[in-house]
């Protein structure tokens, strides 16, 4: 499939960029089949793409998938799109912000299992990727391009200082890991950050049988003020006295100075039985 000239259609078309939007798009075919390589999309799948900017990786993703569709907020890119996406039969843009849609709505759009593929806007990754690992839809994978730093926070192992509640969260839910690094003058225009593509691979049953409400909720908690102790952090959140909070902590095994970072997912589920 040929890809049309982005850099010339904004030109065109006179699209002025909203910064505010995260708006820095990806030219290089290269890179766009990578990424879609990467997402492990294949023609009986239907994707979702969030932030379809010039609708560079909606190509890229059409070329491979049965369906896109493909969620933006700017509707000033429609004069981009209609130009940039000609000819493309099975990629549909959908002007609507999926952060503020119900599972409901969003199954009318899209229906119940997809994929989704996004180079997203920075300000709306955690959320984004928060809202997809809680929706009752069967996301099978989700392939973000997002800042480094993210990315690096995503697949982080315990004790290190990129160790975070999402990293937690990802992994009740499902696999992360970094397919590639994008240097940041692969965008246009050039932003101030690098960036990294990663997967994750969904995976509902890791916390089947387990309290996942508590699970999330001391999580959560664990890393509400990181430098405060885990005992701290859980005796405000479960409204528990300090010492009694320790005492458990200690019998269970546990130094009584433990912080929440260095606690592995299944320390978690098993802190959901000690305080169930
Ligand atoms: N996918 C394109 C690419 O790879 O070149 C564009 C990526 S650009 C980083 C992100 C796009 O997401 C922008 O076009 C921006 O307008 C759009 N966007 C920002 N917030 C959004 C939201 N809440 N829902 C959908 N799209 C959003």
């Amino acid at each position: 499939m040929e890809y049309p000239n982005l850099k010339a259609i904004i030109n065109d078309v006179q699209f002025k960029f909203n910064k505010s939007l995260g708006q820095n798009f990806i030219t290089d075919k290269n890179l766009l089949d990578a990424i879609v390589a990467d997402s492990g999309v294949t023609d009986e799948d239907t994707v979702v793409e969030i932030g379809t900017g010039g609708g560079t990786l909606t190509r890229a993703i059409a070329s491979v998938a049965k369906r896109v569709i493909s969620f933006e907020v700017d509707k000033n890119l429609q004069s981009v799109l209609a130009l940039s996406l000609q000819g493309v039969e099975n990629a549909e843009v959908v002007f609507k912000d999926v952060l503020k849609m119900s599972d409901d709505a969003l199954r009318e759009i899209v229906g119940d299992s997809f994929k989704v593929v996004a180079n997203l806007p920075y300000y709306i990754t955690t959320p984004l990727v928060m809202r997809l690992l809680e929706s009752t839809l069967d996301v099978k994978t989700i392939t973000v391009m997002v800042q480094q730093e993210v990315a690096d926070r995503f697949v982080a192992a315990a004790n290190t200082a990129d160790y975070a509640a999402i990293t937690l969260a990802i992994q009740s839910a499902g696999s992360a890991y970094i397919t590639r690094k994008v240097n940041r003058r692969m965008f246009y225009p050039v932003p101030n950050v690098d960036s990294a593509v990663v997967r994750i691979d969904v995976d509902r049953t890791k916390l089947q049988g387990e309290d996942k409400a508590l699970i999330h909720r001391l999580i959560r908690s664990a890393f509400a003020m990181r430098r405060k102790t885990l005992a701290n952090n859980l005796s405000v959140a479960l409204d528990m006295d300090k010492q009694t909070v320790t005492d458990r902590l200690v019998a269970a095994g546990y130094p009584p100075m433990v912080r929440g970072e260095a606690l592995t997912l299944d320390d978690y589920i098993k802190l959901s039985k000690l305080f169930a």
